[in-house]
């Protein structure tokens, strides 16, 4: 009966539009052992006859891809108990090539509730399947590049209201969640240092966000700073509107950084260059003077020996003794200083009384010229054999006294104070003198360079370079504490 309904069924319009779409149309008896059914659409699709299901309604499962057939079994078999069957399972073409089926069946029942056949539909999915697929695999690339590679990039909102994907390395540059940045689009900017954050606030959410190409710092949570690169491009419409935007961001620290240490070190070059130029002429003048000096005492002695007192010889002699030991003394410094640099500079300690070395030190001093000003020397604690290098001591103490001297009023004492510890030993060099401005205080201990107020006091600007270069050796410290018009302590410290 039911039979003769389906094929009345088949003769009008609507039976004309089952047999003419892509789908199959099947109807069971509820036992599933009778086809009473089948779409012509079926033979199409699977390559099979439709006389052969109403033969064998089981011969359906033929096809069936051995790795799917089970499963597709059982699940038809559910059907007898009113359960609904939805299956997607590939089936083998008499030419060997495989398709995608989906497959839906329902029980049909009547009134009293019970299963009077067995209808399903099922289509082939082939291309939506491979379309999926492929979809499927191009999404794993991109998530795969997303993953690794070392960029932040984001698709958004021209005005960054919105944020369609942001990707994952946004949370190891930024170290902020990509949630929270879901949740409040302009939340990057709180890391944003405070020096940038008013140029990139007006930039990088304003009205041309879309179209920047901007530079900036970045405090992370554990307060490390990274420089970005951040740029924008516009997405336009066919009318030309922009109506999204992309955005990549880079971490440039490195490159930052390294610019940094090259315009360095290329600054240090040209203030090398600076100072070098600088010492040839001081030392060119220095020398000049002692020289002037050796040659008009020398023109004196030759011209007027016979009419010369002996204290005026005398006198011409001391000056060209004074001047030849001037010009050893500068001599002796540039060549300190250029062994400091090729770290030729020996160190050899030995065990040495400090005490009796520094009164040997101010003892040399006075030698040299008993005019100068007083030094007090105090010493406090006690065991004064310490193991250092002498001679490199004696360069220390004899330029940081000497520069005590020669910077401060005549007459004016400068104070020399050892200080004996356990583990160190101390000096302190103090005149009250004209000081150093704070400006030229970090510059002091570098070869060449003179305090701006220096300048009328003659000097080469070596002394602190090789004081800096005697106590490196000893592995010890050299700090400075100055006030213009004030004076001047140096204290080195060395371990012992
Ligand atoms: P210089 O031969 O010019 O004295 P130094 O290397 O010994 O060179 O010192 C470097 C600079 O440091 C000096 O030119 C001077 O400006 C400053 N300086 C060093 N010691 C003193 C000091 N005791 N008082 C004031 N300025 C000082």
């Amino acid at each position: 009966m039911y039979l003769a309904s389906i094929q009345a069924l088949m003769q009008t319009p609507l039976g004309q539009v089952v047999e003419k779409t892509n789908q199959v149309f099947w109807i069971c008896s509820a036992d599933f052992s009778k086809v009473l059914y089948v779409s012509p659409n079926y033979e199409k699709i699977w390559g099979h006859s439709n006389a052969r299901l109403y033969d064998n309604p089981k011969a359906f499962l033929e096809p069936i891809h051995p790795d799917d057939r089970a499963r597709v079994n059982t699940s038809v078999q559910q059907l007898e108990n009113k359960q609904d069957f939805d299956e997607e399972y590939r089936i083998i073409l008499p030419d060997k090539t495989v398709r995608w089926i989906h497959d839906r069946g329902f029980p049909i029942l009547d009134t009293n509730g019970n299963v009077e056949c067995l209808a399903g539909i099922a289509e082939d999915i082939t291309d939506r399947k491979a379309a999926l697929e492929a979809l499927r695999e191009s999404e794993d690339k991109f998530q795969q590049f997303a993953n690794h590679v070392d960029i932040v990039f984001w698709l958004c909102t021209p005005d960054v209201s919105e944020y369609y994907y942001m990707s994952p390395y946004y949370e190891k540059l930024w170290c902020r969640t990509r949630e929270s940045l879901y949740q409040e689009p302009h939340s990057f900017l709180k890391s944003v240092h405070p020096d940038d954050l008013e140029r990139i606030t007006s930039k990088a959410v304003g009205d041309n966000a879309f179209d920047i190409d901007e530079e900036y710092r970045i405090i992370r949570p554990n307060g490390s700073i990274r420089w970005v690169r951040d740029r924008t491009f516009p997405i336009k419409d066919k009318n030309g509107n922009v109506y999204r935007m992309v955005g990549v961001a880079e971490d440039i620290t490195d490159s930052k950084l390294a610019q940094e240490e090259i315009s360095k070190a290329l600054q240090r070059e040209r203030e090398l260059s600076d100072a070098k130029s600088h010492f040839i002429a001081t030392t060119s003048h220095e020398i000049r003077t002692p020289l002037a000096i050796i040659q008009s005492s020398f023109d004196i002695l030759q011209n007027y020996l016979e009419n010369l007192t002996p204290e005026k010889k005398q006198k011409h002699f001391q000056k060209i003794e004074s001047s030849v030991k001037r010009i050893a003394a500068i001599v002796q410094d540039t060549l300190l200083i250029a062994e400091g640099q090729a770290g030729t500079l020996q160190y050899e300690p030995r065990d040495v009384n400090v005490v009796k070395l520094c009164q040997e030190i101010i003892a040399a001093i006075y030698e040299v010229n008993p005019n100068v000003n007083p030094i007090d020397f105090t010493v406090t604690g006690n065991k004064p054999i310490i193991k250092l290098d002498p001679k490199l001591l004696d360069h220390i103490l004899a330029n940081l006294l000497g520069n005590a001297i020669k910077y401060s009023p005549q007459n004016s004492t400068v104070s020399f104070e050892l200080n004996l510890l356990s583990d160190s030993v101390s000096f302190f060099v103090s005149d009250k003198g004209i000081g150093i401005d704070i400006n030229d205080l970090p510059h002091i201990f570098n070869s060449f360079y003179r305090a701006s107020n220096a300048s009328n006091y003659p000097g080469t600007g070596l002394g602190l370079a090789i004081v800096k270069q005697c106590v490196d050796l000893h592995k010890g410290s050299i700090s400075v504490e100055s006030a213009v018009d004030e004076g001047t302590t140096f204290i080195v410290k060395i371990p012992k």
